[in-house]
């Protein structure tokens, strides 16, 4: 089971345009709001976090970028 986009519902107003990016239709707008069903889809690419004017994404599973810490 793969990690899901976390929804701020509190941000999000409906617009709808993540859903229009994403590739996998894992986002749909309930009520108004954004939710993030689970499947097998998401492939990790982060635009629905990029596009989201409000912020109300998070990629959990965004790509962690070292600091080099502890190289001399
Ligand atoms: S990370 Fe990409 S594939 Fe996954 S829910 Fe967001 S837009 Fe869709
Ligand atoms: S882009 Fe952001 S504000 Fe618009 S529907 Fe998606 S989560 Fe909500």
């Amino acid at each position: 089971m793969g990690e899901m986009p976390i929804i701020d519902r509190d941000k999000c107003n409906g617009c709808g345009l993540c859903v229009g990016v994403c590739t996998c239709g894992a986002l749909v707008l309930v009520d108004n709001t954004v939710q993030a069903i689970e499947v097998d889809e998401c492939r990790w690419c982060t635009l629905c976090e990029l596009v989201c004017p409000n912020g109300a994404i998070t990629c959990p599973f965004e790509i962690v970028i070292e600091n080099g810490q502890g190289s001399a």
